[in-house]
């Protein structure tokens, strides 16, 4: 019944994944107004950082140098001339999705759930999901089962996975253009208001 969450993440340490063309994948910092945008990168399995709370336009400019990062924001002041830089309009996550599949091709099923959506780090695979604490009744479910290896959150394929599949797939099919301008779902927020709401909690469902 429930559709397993895709492609499996590269073994750790394996490198970043590679799209379809072989180019290596974008890699973004999103700063802390796109929390929620940095989530859903995760969960299209995208490298997507956070900025550190309170962190200034100094060092966001300075993390996403360093680490060869897009830097995503919706402060249109900020600007650097050797960072790449996507000042992001403030509208809802369709027209973002569209916005970054566009202009940076992304796949919203590139590698669906393959990293943590708290903290950004590859998933593991999970053996033996007995011994590694999966719940009873998840266990039933066809898998894969996987692990954070920096923050221990267990991940299933339950409901709330196939919700946020469902959603990336709309995104992945939506009608190029302007997907009907700002919506309630508005997306850049004042960081107090979205930070941390921890991805699907302890356990994905
Ligand atoms: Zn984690």
């Amino acid at each position: 019944m429930p559709s397993p969450p895709g492609p499996r993440s590269a073994e750790p340490g394996s490198g970043p994944r590679t799209g379809p063309s072989g180019k290596r994948p974008p890699r973004f910092l999103c700063d802390a107004m796109l929390a929620h945008l940095a989530r859903w990168l995760r969960a299209a399995g995208y490298d997507a950082a956070l900025a550190p709370p309170q962190a200034c336009d100094g060092t966001l400019l300075e993390i996403a140098r360093r680490e060869g990062r897009i830097l995503l924001t919706c402060d249109r002041s900020l600007r650097a001339p050797d960072v790449e830089i996507r000042h992001l309009p403030m509208t809802g996550l369709p027209e973002l999705a569209r916005i970054l599949r566009e202009e940076f091709g992304i796949d919203w099923l590139h590698a669906p759930f393959s990293r943590c959506l708290v903290d950004n780090a590859e998933l593991e695979e999970v053996g033996d999901p007995i011994a590694a604490g999966i719940p009873e009744p998840a266990r039933r479910l066809p898998g894969p089962f996987t692990r954070c290896p920096r923050c221990g959150r267990l991940f299933w394929p339950g409901s709330h996975v196939r919700r946020m599949r469902a959603r990336l797939e709309s995104w992945k099919r939506a009608p190029p253009g302007p997907a009907g301008g700002p919506s309630r779902d508005a997306f850049c927020r004042k960081p107090d208001s979205v930070v941390p709401r921890a991805g699907p909690s302890r356990h994905a469902r």
